[in-house]
């Protein structure tokens, strides 16, 4: 210690005085944390969104083929010509949205990097930034990195729709942008084509920026389709879209995203990408282009897959107590446990690790007030079917967590963590 004179400052989430009051702002990601304690358990992991399948072997060669062909150095700075003709072309198709490959593409590393460019493009200190709530937990540390101050507006349980007189009411002349998930992660709510003109007609009038992640773009269900926001009249000025291999292609350890940006944003963002990481990896780039070529059927039949799935794992939840609105998309459920005498989400979450061997997310990770997700955990039901066959078998005794809380305790079939928990 020093004998400096110490100002007055709230506790350090992180025990170092060297560590910034900005990073001291935000935790550790909760999903990765249980992601690290379900191997420590040796748990089914449902709590990190990633599929244990590979992406489909076209484009895994394409990889492995890219690779060994010498894309193994820098490539342009915002994404490879080929890349970003694909994504121009997919938009085109799937999307409604018509973008040039110079001036409005950037290949980032992930959704994740996009998002956070985004923001450090559009956002100065102290700009609001507008987030429907439950959110992706990464836009809270974004907001803080780039200095917004997040406003949440909240869809509302148990379908999840858009409240649209909050949403009214958030509007003003601080208002900078707005953060769009649909398909949603935790909630699986795709917004209906109202909402979105809602939001748009909201954005003009108040000339905001749109920032949408549509990560998760062809995972709906029953028939639904996702909309663009940037296809409705008069948004693609004002959009930017994100999106990225990690879901559609099954390739979340490949890294490659992007945003489709007016141009003018489209060369901040750039600029944004290319201090925090250069590039997306090259290879994976070469790769993501055949993805993106793949046929009509592969869009079908993924989603297809994922539809019997959910519908497999919803069964599941429901027979076991917890409850749960169906997701129109995506690929979680966000199950109530109120039904279970447990004060919190942790405690159910690290109960589920322990007694069942089921890692989950803890709700209020998704929530800007804690208390209003403390009812809730997210499962992913991303996995294969026979990972989620043992992990249906473990919820099958869901029953074993409805001894009130004091009488639990340590119990024959209770795992133990395999090492000590790294910090
Ligand atoms: N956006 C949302 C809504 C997500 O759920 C996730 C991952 O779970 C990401 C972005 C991360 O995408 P990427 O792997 O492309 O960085």
């Amino acid at each position: 210690m020093t004998g400096r004179k110490r100002s007055a400052r709230p506790p350090l989430s992180i025990p170092d005085r060297h560590v910034s009051a900005r990073v001291q702002r935000f935790p550790e990601s909760v999903i990765r944390e249980m992601t690290r304690i379900a191997d420590l358990y040796g748990a089914v992991n449902l709590a990190q969104g990633f599929p244990d399948f590979d992406p489909p072997k076209k484009v895994l060669r394409a990889a492995q083929r890219a690779l060994a062909d010498g894309a193994n150095q820098y490539s342009v700075t915002w994404g490879t010509v080929g890349l970003r003709e694909a994504i121009v072309a997919k938009a085109r198709r799937f999307n409604g949205i018509e973008a040039d490959a110079e001036k409005n593409v950037v290949v980032t590393c992930g959704a994740t990097e996009a998002m956070m460019a985004a923001m450090l493009s559009v956002v100065d200190p102290g700009d609001e930034v507008i987030v429907p709530e439950p959110f992706y937990e990464n836009y809270g540390p974004d907001a803080v990195v780039s200095g917004a101050r997040a406003r949440p507006v909240p869809l509302v349980p148990p379908d999840w729709h858009l409240d649209a007189e909050r949403l009214k009411q958030a509007f003003s002349a601080r208002t900078k942008a707005i953060v769009v998930n649909s398909p949603n992660n935790p909630s699986g709510r795709v917004l209906t084509k109202e909402e979105l003109a809602l939001i748009a007609d909201l954005c003009d009038d108040h000339d905001t920026v749109a920032i949408t992640d549509e990560i998760y773009e062809h995972i709906v269900y029953d028939g639904r389709r996702h909309l663009s926001l940037a296809a409705l009249p008069g948004m693609a000025d004002r959009t930017i879209t994100i999106n990225g291999v990690s879901k559609t292609y099954s390739a979340t350890g490949w890294r490659v995203g992007w945003a489709i940006a007016p141009a003018g944003l489209a060369a901040a963002l750039r600029r944004a990408h290319d201090f925090l990481t250069v590039c997306a990896p090259h290879a994976f780039q070469v790769a993501a282009e055949v993805a993106l070529g793949l046929p009509e059927t592969y869009y079908t039949q993924l989603a297809r897959g994922y539809q019997r799935k959910r519908d497999r794992f919803v069964r599941a939840l429901a027979s076991s107590g917890l409850g749960c609105t169906v997701p129109e998309g995506a690929y979680y459920v966000l199950a109530d446990f109120s039904e279970f005498p447990y004060p919190d989400d942790r405690s159910f979450a690290m109960a589920l690790v322990e007694q069942l061997g089921i890692a989950t997310v803890p709700g209020s990770s998704f929530f800007s007030r804690p208390s209003n997700g403390a009812r809730y955990v997210r499962f992913v039901f991303a996995k294969r079917d026979s990972t989620l066959d043992g992990a249906i078998a473990r919820l099958a005794e869901l029953d074993r967590l409805r001894e009130p809380r004091g009488r639990r305790g340590s119990r024959p079939g209770q795992r133990r963590p395999r090492a000590r928990r790294p910090r």
